[in-house]
């Protein structure tokens, strides 16, 4: 077991959007110092701490020599290359989460694959490398499916609605003939997620968990607590424990299902790190998401993630930042991500409403 951080200690973020400026605004709460990594000029998270190195991730002497400096590296970005991380760790960084989490999640046919072996249900999937090859698994799936980049997808890019008999070819294409995975097509009920803290000793704190409401593959809303029975609840926790523990994981992840008519729940995804569906728990819990998964990655003991209120987190996207001041007139707790240009469906910021 390796010690805690004394206080003082410096987090290093591979990855600079809004969660690493979150993320970074909850270890300097707790007196750490933070440096982030990451190719983007002018980054949400950049402009927060102190200490920046602006390279590629794939330029590993830069982020070896970065790493050295930190004193923990954990990443916010699920996109950072598995080689990355494992060339820190080989050069006796301490990563965490690890590099295994990384793999587990950028390809959706591992995904998938490694989800069914920790016991947590998944759509039925095939991968797909040709056009050829999706009509058997279609009808297999009833005729209705979705066919998804392997890789780099996210916010519902890189990805088409199939059902028998559409122009498989031309599905492909779209994806620009990317490798693939045919999903089965849930019926679902409603979306749901699930954040789970699992900390150096191998403790586990589950929040309550929120219903997700998304728009063209975007999360607008997270809505909690979810209307949901204790049982969906509870088979939720159980499957983001299983994997937690499956991944030996330190820090905070996110579990997305979908949740059938009967109750019963399939995972779409895992993000190894802190989410959007997550963004609301500062406002309602005892210890937020970003606050404990820096607990975690610096081996201090986790906080409770008693909820104190019922609430709505709503993401900005766009102009929409422009309603900031009815909001804050409203009462509203607004979060803003210090991007320079709000391009349309770009997220800005999120406000959480409280109900209670
Ligand atoms: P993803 O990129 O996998 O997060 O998918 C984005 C959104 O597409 C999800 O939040 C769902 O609303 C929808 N979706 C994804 N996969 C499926 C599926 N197998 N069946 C039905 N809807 C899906």
């Amino acid at each position: 077991m390796i010690a805690p951080l004394p206080v003082g200690a410096t987090i290093g973020i591979l990855g600079n959007g809004q969660l690493g400026r979150m993320l970074a605004e909850a270890a300097a709460r707790l007196g750490f110092d933070v440096s982030v990594y990451g190719p983007e000029p002018d980054s949400p998270a950049s402009r927060v701490v102190a200490l920046e190195v602006r390279a590629d991730y794939t330029d590993l002497d830069a982020v070896i020599a970065w790493g050295k400096a930190c004193d923990v590296v954990t990443y916010e970005f699920e996109n950072v290359p598995v080689a990355t991380a494992q060339a820190l760790i080989d050069a006796g960084v301490l990563v965490r989460p690890g590099a295994k989490p990384l793999e587990m999640a950028q390809d959706r046919v591992i995904e998938k694959t490694f989800l069914k072996q920790c016991g947590i249900p998944t759509a039925d999937f095939a991968g797909i490398g040709a056009a050829s090859e999706i009509e058997t698994p279609l009808n297999q799936f009833g005729g209705k499916g979705i066919l998804k980049t392997r890789r780099d997808g996210y916010d519902g890019k890189g990805q088409v609605r199939l059902v028998a008999g559409d122009d498989f070819e031309e599905a492909h294409h779209a994806l620009a003939y990317a490798p693939a995975i045919l999903e089965a097509f849930i019926p679902f009920e409603k979306e749901v997620s699930v954040l789970i803290a699992r900390g150096a000793d191998g403790e586990t704190r589950v929040w309550d968990i929120p219903e997700n409401g998304h728009v063209n593959g975007i999360l607008r809303t997270s809505t909690v607590p979810a209307e949901v029975t204790e049982s969906t609840s509870q088979e939720t926790k159980r499957a983001a424990k299983a994997l937690a523990e499956a991944l030996d994981y330190i820090g905070v992840l996110a579990l997305e299902f979908f949740v059938l008519e009967n109750g019963d729940v399939v995972a779409n995804e895992f993000a190894p790190r802190v989410h959007n569906s997550g963004h609301w728990t500062p406002e309602a819990c005892a210890t937020g998401q970003f606050e404990q998964h820096i607990r975690a990655v610096a081996g201090w003991p986790l906080g409770l993630v008693t909820r104190y209120h019922d609430v709505v987190m709503e993401n900005l996207l766009g102009d929409e930042i422009l309603s900031t001041d009815q909001r804050l007139a409203a009462g509203e707790i607004v979060t803003l991500y210090g991007k320079r240009e709000a391009k349309p469906g770009r997220k800005m910021g999120h406000s959480v409403r409280r109900l209670t």
